[in-house]
C-alpha cells in the first residue's frame, strides 16, 4: 500500500493536488472535510453536530472524525493506499492514524506538508469562495480557520518529523511545480518499497528451484533457510557448530538461530527488490516471527504463492531426485521422505490457512515443466509489483 496525508493550511492547494494523485496512482481519496460535507448535506446526527463548528471555522470533535473515518478506512481493505486530505488535524488525530494504519497491517508512507505563506492562504480563500458555495471561505471563518491551525494542527508536524516521514513541498509555486516536487517525493518512496514474497509448497513441488529462478529474474534477494544454515556449518562459524551440533543429535534447530540469519541476511541486503521467502515461515510461530521482522525492517509481506502438486507427484520427484546427485541429505530413503511431507503436513498447512484467510493465498498448479510454472509465477510476481505502483 502506499499511504501519503497531503497536509498544510486551508487553502494550500490539498485539494487540487489530491486530484491528480488519485488518479496517478490509483489511491483511495479520504477527505474528511468532504465527509463532513456529505453528512451535513444528508443532515446526518453527525452533520447536525459538525455544522455550527465548521461554520465558526472551529475544528470537529477528534470524536466525530473517528467516526467517519474508520468506516470509509475498513471498508476499503483492498485499495491500493489511501490518501488523506484534512487529517490528521490534531496530535490526537495523528495517534488515531497511526491505529488505523496497524489495523490494517499498513503504515503511512509520509507526509507532505504544502508549505505556504498564511497571506497566501488568505488571498486564495477568498478567490474560491467567489465560486466554492463553502459558507466557511469568508474572511471572518478563514481567519478563524487559520488560528486554528496555528494553535493545533501545526503541532502535529512534530510528530511525523520524529518518525522520519515527514516532507515538505513549497505550496506557493504554479499547480504544476508543486505536483512535480509532490511525484519526486512519492517516487522515492516507491523506489524504496520491496516486494516481498512468502514461496510455499510441499518438498519436492519446485519451490526452491523456482524461487532461485524468480529471485534472479526479477531481482530479489532469495531467503532458503535450509541453505543458510548448511552454509554456517560449511564456514564452520560459531553459529555453523552449534547447528552441525544439533543436526547430529537429531534435534531440531531452534528459531533463535534461525531468527539470527534471517535478520542478518534482511540488514546486508542492498540494492534489491524485495526478497522471496522460501521454507520460513514453517510454523504459526515463525509466521508471527516473519511479520516482526520485517517491519523491523519498515517493510511487510506482498504475495504468498504456494505451489500445488499431488502428493504421488511429489513422492515421484522426490524418488527420482533421491538418485541423482541433487540428493539431499533429507532424501535418502521413504521414511525420510514421508516424514519431512507429514511435517510439512501438520506445521506448515495451518501457516498457508492462516494466511488465506488473512491475505489470500495464490495457488499455482505445479505440474508440468519447469519452464510452464515459472511462467505462471512469472506472472503473478509482475503483477505484484505492477500493485506496488
Ligand atoms: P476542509 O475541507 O479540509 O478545509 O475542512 C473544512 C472544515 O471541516 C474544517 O474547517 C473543520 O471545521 C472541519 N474538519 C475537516 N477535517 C477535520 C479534521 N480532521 N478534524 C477536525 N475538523 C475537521
Amino acid at each position: 500500500m502506499l499511504n501519503i496525508a497531503l497536509f498544510g493550511p486551508p487553502g494550500a492547494g490539498k485539494g487540487t493536488q489530491s486530484e491528480f494523485l488519485i488518479k496517478k496512482y490509483n489511491l483511495f481519496y479520504i477527505s474528511t472535510g468532504d465527509l463532513l460535507r456529505k453528512e451535513m448535506k444528508e443532515n446526518t446526527d453527525l452533520g447536525k453536530e459538525a455544522k455550527n463548528v465548521i461554520a465558526a471555522g472551529g475544528l470537529v470533535s477528534d470524536e466525530i472524525i473517528v467516526q467517519i473515518i474508520e468506516k470509509t478506512i475498513t471498508d476499503h481493505p483492498d485499495s491500493n493506499g489511501f490518501l488523506f486530505d484534512g487529517f490528521p488535524r490534531t496530535y490526537i488525530q495523528a495517534y488515531i492514524l497511526e491505529g488505523l494504519m496497524i489495523k490494517l497491517n499498513t503504515s503511512l508512507n509520509c507526509l507532505i506538508n504544502l508549505d505556504v505563506p498564511e497571506k497566501v492562504s488568505i488571498d486564495r480563500l477568498l478567490n474560491r469562495g467567489k465560486t466554492s458555495g463553502r459558507s466557511d471561505d469568508n474572511e471572518k471563518v478563514i481567519r478563524n480557520r487559520l488560528s486554528e491551525y496555528n494553535e493545533k494542527t501545526l503541532p502535529v508536524l512534530q510528530f511525523f518529523k520524529e518518525r522520519e516521514i515527514y516532507r515538505e513541498v513549497k505550496g506557493n509555486q504554479s499547480i504544476e511545480k508543486v505536483q512535480k516536487d509532490i511525484q519526486i517525493i512519492i517516487q522515492e518512496e516507491l523506489s524504496k518499497r520491496l516486494l516481498n514474497i512468502v514461496l510455499f509448497g510441499y518438498p519436492g513441488s519446485g519451490r526452491g528451484s523456482q524461487g532461485k529462478a524468480l529471485a534472479e529474474k526479477y531481482n530479489l534477494e532469495y531467503v532458503a533457510t535450509g541453505p543458510m544454515l548448511d552454509q554456517e556449518i560449511k564456514k564452520n562459524s560459531p553459529i555453523g557448530l552449534k547447528i552441525k551440533d544439533l543436526y547430529d543429535s537429531g534435534q531440531l534447530v531452534p528459531d533463535e538461530i534461525v531468527v539470527q540469519l534471517i535478520e542478518k541476511k534482511l540488514e546486508n541486503s542492498r540494492n534489491i527488490k524485495g526478497f522471496i521467502f522460501k521454507g520460513f515461515p514453517r510454523t504459526l510461530v515463525q509466521s508471527y516471527i516473519l511479520d516482526g521482522l520485517l517491519k523491523k525492517h519498515g517493510t511487510a509481506k506482498s504475495q504468498i504463492i504456494e505451489i500445488e502438486v499431488p502428493t504421488l507427484e511429489l513422492i515421484n520427484r522426490l524418488d527420482a531426485r533421491s538418485k541423482t546427485d541433487r540428493c539431499m541429505p533429507y532424501d535418502t530413503s521413504t521414511s525420510k521422505i514421508v516424514k519431512r511431507l507429514q511435517e510439512h503436513e501438520t506445521k506448515t498447512v495451518p501457516v498457508i490457512a492462516k494466511y488465506n484467510q488473512i491475505h489470500g493465498v495464490i495457488k499455482i498448479n505445479g505440474e508440468g515443466s519447469f519452464d510452464e510454472v515459472f511462467e505462471k509465477l512469472s506472472y503473478e510476481v509482475e503483477n505484484g509489483f505492477r500493485n506496488m505502483r
